[in-house]
């Protein structure tokens, strides 16, 4: 897997403060993309294990306290990093519990293969659905278009 951007103290995507992890790689093609830098899944950093751990640790950090944990991209379960990702999402529950996660997706939870499936059922929050700029809408919270549904799949959220 590999990413763009990891900020470690975050108060724009999602609620609260958080961990931010922006991955490469997309197939969704969406008009007026946000973020069109990140959709070559080749583009961007190596992923590696002292970034995860970075993650936990900054996580169950007591100096700043931090909410969750995000996930957008690009998209977190490009075939390219749904692996890498259930792995984390899987370190997150383990070993920083009362953490919410949050993910940002363009397939529709729908859409979902079971390897996609099994990362959903560890996430408290899914906002899933491509952007459509015929769609788009300034007012919505934490979506960009009026089709993208946030999805609370956990009560910890
Ligand atoms: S799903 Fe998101 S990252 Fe992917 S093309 Fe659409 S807007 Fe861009």
């Amino acid at each position: 897997m590999n990413y763009h951007n990891y900020y470690p103290v975050d108060v724009v995507n999602g609620p609260g403060t958080r961990c931010t992890l922006f991955v490469a790689g997309c197939v969704h093609q969406c008009r007026g993309c946000y973020n069109q830098s990140t959709l070559n899944p080749d583009s961007g950093h190596h992923f590696t294990q002292a970034l995860a751990d970075k993650i936990i640790s900054d996580l169950t950090d007591p100096r700043i306290k931090r909410r969750g944990l995000s996930l957008s991209g690009g998209d977190p379960l490009h075939p390219s990093n749904v692996d890498e990702i259930l792995a984390l999402v899987q370190r997150v529950r383990a070993e920083a519990p009362g953490k919410d996660i949050w993910l940002w997706s363009g397939y529709t939870l729908a859409e979902l293969n079971p390897t996609q499936r099994q990362v959903i059922e560890l996430v408290d929050v899914m906002v899933d659905g491509k952007f459509d700029q015929e769609l788009k809408d300034l007012s919505l919270k934490w979506r960009g278009s009026s089709n993208q549904v946030v999805h609370q799949l956990r009560k910890s959220a």
